[in-house]
């Protein structure tokens, strides 16, 4: 959200400040220098909080990509945005469990266990490939008036919508936490993000965008 730098009777004003300056540049120079305020000085664009700025600075407007899909080309300036697409783009037509086995396959390969995921004892073992599909819903899910999910009972007005809620993590345990602050999560992109842009505990945005590279190439090939 901009912040209201209006210029109202022709004069350039600063409302936070209450300040009037004389001109454009001044006030331009008082917004890029005083601390108060959330202002990118390259686009001359003031924001409500360090988030939203630090969000707009991340954004493609001032970062190049870092990573790219392999299959579609996409280029990604932040590393939840790649993680979703992953999760749920078409290039990658993974389950949940795949893209939690990859994880941790991930964190035993780079030597950084549990990063990203909750412990669990025998995740390897218990892993079976070939049984991994995706559920669909047929039109017997229909009650009448809506499609019911058999198992939390919830109601769509779509197949498709049904469809989406089954392949989701919604009935799934946790299975993602922040090492920093514990909070969990049923989407890897939901941690990545608590982590890009809350910056939770000290993993460097290097090490963050390093890890879901190599997330999005492994897989690829694990899939
Ligand atoms: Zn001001
Ligand atoms: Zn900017
Ligand atoms: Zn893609
Ligand atoms: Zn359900
Ligand atoms: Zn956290």
């Amino acid at each position: 959200m901009a912040c209201q730098y209006s210029d109202e009777e022709s004069d350039y004003y600063c409302q936070p400040c209450d300040r009037h300056f004389v001109s454009d540049k001044a006030l331009h120079d008082h917004l890029s220098q005083s601390s108060r305020h959330f202002y990118c000085v390259d686009c001359k664009r003031g924001f409500s909080s360090e988030n939203s700025y630090r969000q707009h600075r991340a954004s493609k407007l001032h970062q190049q990509p870092f990573v790219f899909c392999p299959r579609c080309r996409a280029g990604f300036v932040s590393a939840s945005a790649f993680t979703k697409h992953v999760e749920v783009g078409r290039c990658y037509n993974l389950t949940n469990k795949q893209i939690l086995h990859c994880v941790r396959e991930l964190e035993e390969k780079l030597r950084c266990r549990n990063m990203f995921t909750i412990p669990r004892l025998g995740w390897r073992d218990d892993y079976e490939p070939g049984s991994q599909s995706k559920t669909y819903a047929s039109q017997a899910s229909f009650n009448g008036r809506y499609y019911e999910c058999v198992i939390c009972g919830g109601e769509f007005e779509q197949l498709r919508s049904l469809n989406q809620h089954l392949n989701s993590n919604v009935h799934e345990p946790y299975e993602y936490s922040c090492k920093y602050c514990g909070k969990q999560f049923r989407e890897l992109s939901a941690l990545v993000a608590h982590v890009e842009w809350k910056a939770c505990g000290g993993m460097g945005a290097e090490r963050l965008r390093n890890f879901v590279r190599k997330f999005g190439s492994l897989s690829l090939t694990n899939g």
